[in-house]
């Protein structure tokens, strides 16, 4: 079995819902995800000839979601009024809105399933919320 690892950071806003601390409130992290990606086999031809895959192709991806999320509000569908989203991108805030709970958790799983929508063989995710506090997700 051969794996790579890369990862990526981002700074965005959320809060979440149903929650009764501090995390209620909105606040911002600097979300920092470890990305590992799992191949039985190396590659059989071609530039990435045994390889699991090209590096640059990995980080490239990678930093490309980072990008789209970095710096925007990630919001939970549903979580606020049409009315404030509307308020909100009147005053030119970036949001992004999201099918599920914004926690650490999710996110983690989100990734993992927006770049194995790339074709890249990710097995893991660890999205850090803080340098000491990671939600992990495994693709099996
Ligand atoms: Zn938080």
């Amino acid at each position: 079995m051969y794996g790579l690892k890369t990862e990526a950071c981002f700074d965005s806003a959320h809060f979440l819902t149903d929650y009764y601390g501090k995390c209620e409130n909105l606040h911002g992290h600097r979300w920092r995800m470890v990305v590992y990606l799992r191949a039985e086999r190396l590659q059989a031809e071609g530039t990435m000839r045994d390889m699991v895959i090209d590096f640059g192709v990995f980080k490239r991806d990678v930093r490309a979601l980072a990008k789209e999320l970095d710096h925007t509000f990630l919001v939970e569908e549903g979580s606020l009024s049409a009315t404030t989203i509307q308020a909100l991108e009147a005053e030119g805030f970036s949001l992004t809105l999201l099918p599920f709970r914004t926690t650490a958790e999710n996110l983690a799983r989100y990734v993992c399933e927006r770049l194995r929508d790339q074709g890249l063989p990710v097995c893991r995710v660890d999205m850090y919320e803080t340098p000491n506090n990671c939600a992990q997700y495994f693709f099996e």
